[in-house]
């Protein structure tokens, strides 16, 4: 595929799970609301982040004044992940990625709780908030990203605190920052990435990219190591190994790297193929879906950490309960992009179903990814995935994944357009 056929296909994928085009989110201040459209029904939304917010917005807009949607989420902003790389390099500040949900309550009439669910009870449909109200629904879609396992580390309470993983924008990614910006040019930088499935398939080389860059630019040096768990890049394979090989050659790639034990005093992180010493440990730990959901085996289906869904619907094990966006597990990538893709395929279900028509039996959806390489450069990758009967999963058309050609400025200028257009696409 072509930039320019993929840009075409970003314009125009208004078609269920594809970001809505341009001209509709540069029209969002005029959105007509439709009136009562026959889907009369409560929805709860737990989880105001990229597929939260997305299903919560689209509900109303497809739904109509029938459908009451209220979204549950405890922060009052939310941080993107998405770019929080470049914050970490100081090109970006978290409060430019701060997105808030006026325009959700304002111009699309969801009504907002600043507070967090925290028990589900699925036979009498009712949610438990965190002052102990209740919640009744018709339908909940649950949609809380994903919680971290626990790392084996040591040493004083003080050096564990410095060992982050920051894949949560938030105050861990200042605490990275802060830390990235003490480094000399004798230092090295240690990333370690888990085994997947985890958010962001291609963000963990990323950010070993711009860090390496930083390192180069403004500190004249300095090493990056990339302790990767699983056997080889997981994403935009061709162009991270030339970016690795080419680009920044204070990266070292290190393949098959489990860790057994980080000693935070030391900065020494053990693993299956031998220990390796940095001055900043930036450590990721293995995803499990939102303790919401690990928290019901019932949902928690597969292997007690995701959340089974019929990708039709995103129905979940237990009727009347969808789950969107990094919690779900299917066949597509735990990113923002497809997080969005999900919410509106979500949503056009949940519609017809309060409806009492049936689903959409053939959605497709749409996950791209612009990846930064330098502060100037950068690469992506983008798939199209339509509903596979025969195996009931979300299967890439055509080539599959495709990467860019290559890495360079206009990518990076398109990057911004493109996330822009996302984040319009979600709050806006
Ligand atoms: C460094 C980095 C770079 C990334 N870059 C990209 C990129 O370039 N492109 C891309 O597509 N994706 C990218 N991603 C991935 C993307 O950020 C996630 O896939 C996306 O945010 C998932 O959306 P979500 O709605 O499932 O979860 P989130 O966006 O994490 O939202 C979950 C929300 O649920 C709320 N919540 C949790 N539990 C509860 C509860 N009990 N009650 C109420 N609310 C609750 C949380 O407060 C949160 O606001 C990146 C991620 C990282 C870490």
């Amino acid at each position: 595929m072509q930039r320019r056929d993929f840009l075409r296909l970003l314009g125009t994928g208004a078609a269920l799970g594809m970001m809505a085009p341009f001209a509709d989110v540069l029209a969002a201040g005029s959105v007509t609301m439709p009136g009562n459209t026959g889907a009369n029904g409560r929805v709860v939304v737990i989880g105001g982040g990229m597929a939260g917010t997305t299903v919560a917005k689209y509900l109303r807009l497809w739904g109509g004044t029938g459908v009451q949607v209220t979204l549950v989420e405890p922060n009052p902003t939310y941080i993107s992940n998405i770019f929080s790389n470049k914050v970490l390099t100081g090109e970006r500040t978290l409060t430019q990625l701060s997105y808030k949900y006026g325009a959700l309550t304002s111009r699309y009439g969801v009504k907002l709780i600043t507070k967090s669910v925290t028990a589900i009870d699925y036979v009498t449909q009712q949610v438990t908030l965190n002052d102990n109200s209740k919640l009744p629904y018709d339908r909940l879609v649950i949609a809380p990203g994903v919680a971290f396992d626990a790392l084996p580390m040591s040493g004083t309470a003080a050096a564990q605190a410095k060992v982050v993983h920051a894949w949560q924008a938030g105050v861990q990614t200042t605490s990275l920052q802060t830390q990235i910006k003490a480094m000399t040019k004798a230092d090295t930088f240690i990333l370690t990435v888990p085994a997947k499935p985890y958010r962001c398939p291609p963000g963990p080389y990323e950010r070993a990219c711009v860090v390496a860059d930083y390192l180069k630019r403004v500190k004249k040096g300095g090493k990056v190591v990339v302790l990767d768990a699983n056997p080889g890049i997981q994403a935009e394979v061709e162009n991270f190994t030339y970016a690795f090989k080419n680009i920044h050659k204070n990266i070292t790639y290190v393949p098959n790297a489990s860790i057994s034990s980080i000693d935070a005093n030391t900065g020494t992180v053990n693993t299956s193929v031998g220990a390796f010493k940095g001055k900043v440990v930036n450590a990721i730990p293995p995803h499990r879906a939102g303790k919401i959901i690990t928290d019901i085996p019932a949902l928690a289906n597969v292997g007690g950490r995701w959340a089974g869904v019929n990708v039709l619907s995103y129905e979940s094990a237990i009727p009347n309960i969808h789950v969107i966006g990094d919690a779900a597990a299917t066949t597509q990538p735990k990113a923002g992009h497809i997080a969005n893709a999900e919410a509106k395929v979500c949503a056009d279900a949940i519609v017809h179903l309060l409806r009492g028509e049936a689903v959409n039996p053939s959605p497709m959806t749409n996950s791209a990814c612009y990846t930064p390489i330098t502060n100037k450069t950068a690469s992506w990758l983008s798939v199209v995935y339509r509903y596979d009967p025969v195996t009931g999963t979300m299967l890439p058309t055509g080539n599959g994944v495709t990467e860019s050609s290559g890495i360079n400025k206009d990518n990076h200028d398109e990057m911004l357009k493109w996330f822009s257009n996302l984040m319009a696409d979600t709050f806006a």
